[in-house]
């Protein structure tokens, strides 16, 4: 008997994820797919609204799950900052929350298909996600990149879902921010990315540089996000000796560069 498949989509509130869902339920029809979104409670609003807006237009409802605990409220738990190495709050509530789905899928007499809205130019990251989803503690799951495989023509899903679906793109984009997850506020993010988010939104780096702090006075370690020169850099370090002496010329320059390695974070695609 043939086995029947449930095509999951990673549902990530970035435009390549909104795209990749409608070519999905496209191709095998509203019943057979499922938009999955894990939600870490410090996405941002309006993306949000985006993926509302996309899933409307799409004519599908999100299946949205959440732990409940914020990245914070696993930090504080497991008494370990998250940081660009090693982020518990991605493992659990992202990962672990996406492996029971599967599971339940699987209960309910489907087999899953992931997708993700992965583009040419991340080819490496494909891999790692299908290495990823093979060794799972549970049978493999088979991924599939169709921007990567399946879609010859170049993709311009931004501009697709701004001109022809008439969806306004998350504000993240406009703001600068490369990785758009957990509102700017990512621990796996660096020199540069915390730059843009004290640059555009000094509140929301006020609250993680906070965390920071209370977290390394309540436990008394010596850690933070980010190392530079194999030591521990805070936020507040960082603000200080920095971004506070910078021009508003120089913060811009500075903001909106690349950090060297990127983000290499599951919740990009999840
Ligand atoms: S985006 Fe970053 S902070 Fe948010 S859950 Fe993922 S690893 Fe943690």
């Amino acid at each position: 008997m043939e086995q029947k498949i449930k095509h999951v989509v990673l549902y990530s509130g970035g435009a390549s994820s909104a795209y990749i869902a409608k070519w999905v339920v496209d191709k095998y029809g509203l019943e057979n797919s499922i938009l999955f979104f894990t939600d870490t409670l410090w996405e941002d609003e309006d993306n949000l609204r985006f993926m509302e807006e996309c899933a409307s237009y799409i004519g599908i409802e999100i299946t949205k799950v959440v732990d409940g605990r914020t990245p914070e409220d696993v930090f504080f738990e497991d008494k370990y900052l998250g940081n660009a190495r090693f982020a518990r709050c991605s493992e659990e509530l992202k990962v672990r929350q996406t492996l029971i789905f599967i599971e339940e899928v699987r209960m309910s007499g489907f087999e899953p298909i992931l997708y993700f809205g992965i583009g040419p130019h991340e080819k490496h990251r494909a891999e790692s996600l299908t290495k990823h989803y093979e060794h799972f503690p549970i049978e493999p799951v088979k991924c599939e990149f169709p921007m990567i495989d399946s879609i010859s023509e170049d993709i311009k899903a931004k501009i697709i879902i701004e001109n022809e679906w008439g969806i306004k793109l998350p504000r993240m984009y406009e703001l600068g921010f490369h990785h758009a997850n957990c509102k700017g506020r990512c621990v796996r993010g660096g020199f540069h990315h915390y730059a843009n988010l004290y640059l555009e939104w000094p509140e929301v780096y006020e609250e993680q540089e906070t965390m920071e702090e209370k977290f390394r006075v309540q436990f008394k370690m010596d850690v933070s996000m980010m190392k530079k020169n194999g030591k521990p850099y805070t936020l507040k370090t960082h603000r200080e000796t920095l971004l506070e002496k910078m021009t508003k010329e120089e913060l811009i320059k500075y903001a909106k560069q690349k950090d060297d390695e990127g983000i290499p974070c599951f919740c990009s695609f999840s």
